[in-house]
């Protein structure tokens, strides 16, 4: 199929108006050095262990340094991941002392609520959540079978997908396993007295550009003594991070992964992803395939439809060979449009249409509905423009 190249969508820059004539300059995904650097901002607690970020082993080490006997690590994380405490005072099982010692030797990510949002249209809950001064927004989403948190891996992102309201944001900085786990547990207690029954990897960020402290986070939210979340239930959304998927293969983790795709021919999907000018569509498709040999699990593609950008028939053919020849399911998500947004989404009849072109050629294909748009918690609208960090 000869790769059609729409003009390119413009980005708009925080200080000007843009139109959809103006090609947007490509965003330089070398642009944040931060990324590479260390994480600063823990340096004031570096030297101390975030107990909501630590496993059993390693809580278990810890208590025998403190010349505790091992039982008490079981005791702490109890009250650190299955009642979600935030202070150790709380912890009324121990003795003051010990209470003490934990707080001069350790401390917990903790987040403050901030705002929530609640959808009038489906129920979805948005949290705005503070871990000191930085801030990220969290979504709690019901349908009738299941709830499901919706969590962010960094404040911002680097990656810069023009359809995206996070990556208009720039990155800030990655978030700890701790405050990724804090997250799934203010989204436990939002969801309560009903079970948070899922979690997807699916808000601010590049999940695998935090490659260690989500699945640090991960490990932590599926342990008996962590959170309890079942593997199956757990979903991690990449924008097409290679290395990431490669390595992911290898974890032994039954969690799924789905692959945001948004175009199936590389020169479309680089002018809306600038990640694919970094790992070219071949290079992704070889991971995915990869990634399902080595783990026997289908991954999803997620496909966000873009008005007279990516909705055409050719697109959903060319689409659904990817994912026949993948064995990919495939997720169509009509766009949500955001304050900066450039792009549309497209008629009711255009989205059945696309739909149908792709189901000739697969039938694993379902059109998601997108929740929580109104209160701008949909896919892609993430953002908190006055992050202090
Ligand atoms: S879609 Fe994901 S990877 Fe792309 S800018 Fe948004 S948060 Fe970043």
């Amino acid at each position: 199929m000869p790769e059609q190249r729409p003009s390119k969508p413009t980005r708009k820059p925080r200080s000007s108006k843009p139109t959809r004539k103006q090609g947007p300059s490509k965003p330089d995904l070398r642009r944040n050095k931060r990324s590479s650097k260390p994480d600063l901002r823990r340096n004031k607690r570096s030297s101390k262990p975030d107990l909501r970020g630590i496993s059993l082993d390693e809580l278990k080490s810890f208590v025998l340094k403190l010349d505790q006997p091992a039982y008490r690590a079981g005791q702490i994380a109890d009250w650190v991941f299955k009642r979600g405490v935030r202070s150790f005072d709380e912890m009324t099982n121990l003795s003051k002392d010990l209470r003490e010692l934990l707080s001069r030797k350790s401390f917990l990510s903790c987040a403050k609520v901030v705002e929530t949002h609640t959808s009038q249209v489906d129920g979805t809950q948005k949290l705005l959540l503070a871990y000191g001064r930085t801030r990220i927004e969290a979504v709690l989403l019901k349908d009738d079978e299941r709830i499901t948190g919706c969590v962010s891996t960094q404040v911002g992102c680097k990656f810069a997908c023009s359809f995206c309201a996070t990556g208009a944001m720039g990155f800030k900085r990655n978030l700890t396993a701790g405050e990724i786990v804090e997250q799934m547990i203010a989204l436990r207690e939002a969801a309560a007295p009903d079970r948070l029954g899922n979690v997807v990897f699916m808000g601010m960020g590049e999940p695998f550009d935090n490659y260690d402290n989500v699945m640090r986070a991960i490990r932590i939210a599926n342990a008996e003594w962590g959170l309890g979340i079942g593997a199956r239930r757990m979903t991690v959304s990449t924008a097409g991070h290679v290395p990431g998927i490669r390595k992911l293969a290898g974890e032994g983790l039954q969690i799924h992964l789905a692959v945001s795709l948004n175009a199936p021919v590389q020169g479309l999907r680089a002018t809306l992803m600038p990640i694919a000018d970094r790992y070219s569509l071949t290079q992704l498709l070889g991971a995915i395939e990869q990634y399902s040999e080595r783990t026997g699990r289908r991954a999803t593609l997620e496909y966000v439809l873009l008005k007279d950008f990516n909705d055409s028939p050719e697109m959903a053919a060319a689409l659904a060979e990817i994912a026949r020849r993948l064995l990919c399911k495939v997720n169509i998500i009509c766009y949500n449009e955001t304050a900066d947004s450039v792009f549309e989404p497209p008629t009711d009849q255009i989205v059945e249409s696309f739909l149908a072109e792709v189901r000739k050629r697969c039938s694993t294909v379902v059109r998601r509905v997108s929740r929580g748009s109104d209160i701008a918690a949909g896919c892609g609208q993430l953002c908190v423009p006055r992050d202090g960090t």
